[in-house]
């Protein structure tokens, strides 16, 4: 059966910065009962504890992050870099031993988010990138989903 990464806090798990965690969704569910679910929150994977401070990547881009041309820095100015490369290379590692294609991540995150981010400025403007694990899951050949592309995921398996 094919399965699914999915982030941690779309299934309602309270591991985000904030300790907060989303509301479980219906198909995430039944794909869930199916047995389809790795879970994963890199982040957490990653080192850092919850809750824990926002972060975000100058320029949105994960993809810098991962090639060393880009920190990733809490809205203290903490350098949070290295736990987020760890929480993708986590990631990556869940991929290959569960022969993962698709992955579900929590869009707009600086670790999970595949389409858009925020900028680095903390003042809530968005930009097109994805997030430092959806950068380095794309890279291995997993197609990125977020929840807001759940049946386009759907339709493929
Ligand atoms: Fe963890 Fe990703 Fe959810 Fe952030 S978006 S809490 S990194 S699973």
């Amino acid at each position: 059966m094919e399965k699914i990464l999915v982030s941690a806090c779309l299934l309602g798990r309270r591991v985000r910065y904030d300790g907060g965690g989303f509301d479980p969704l219906q198909q995430l569910l039944a794909w869930q009962a199916q047995g389809r679910l790795v879970v994963v929150c890199p982040e957490v994977a990653g080192g850092l504890s919850t809750p824990r401070p926002p972060a975000e990547i100058p320029g949105g881009q994960g993809a810098l992050v991962l090639n060393g041309e880009r920190p990733v820095r809490t809205d203290q100015g903490e350098d949070v870099t290295q736990a987020f490369v760890r929480g993708a290379e986590q990631a990556v590692a869940l991929v290959r031993q569960h022969g993962i294609r698709y992955a579900l991540l929590k869009a707009r995150s600086p670790s999970c988010g595949n389409v858009e981010n925020y900028d680095g400025s903390f003042s809530g403007v968005r930009v097109s990138g994805e997030g430092v694990t959806a950068a380095a899951l794309r890279q291995v050949g997993v197609r990125v989903f977020n929840e807001e592309q759940v049946a386009e995921l759907a339709a493929l398996l």
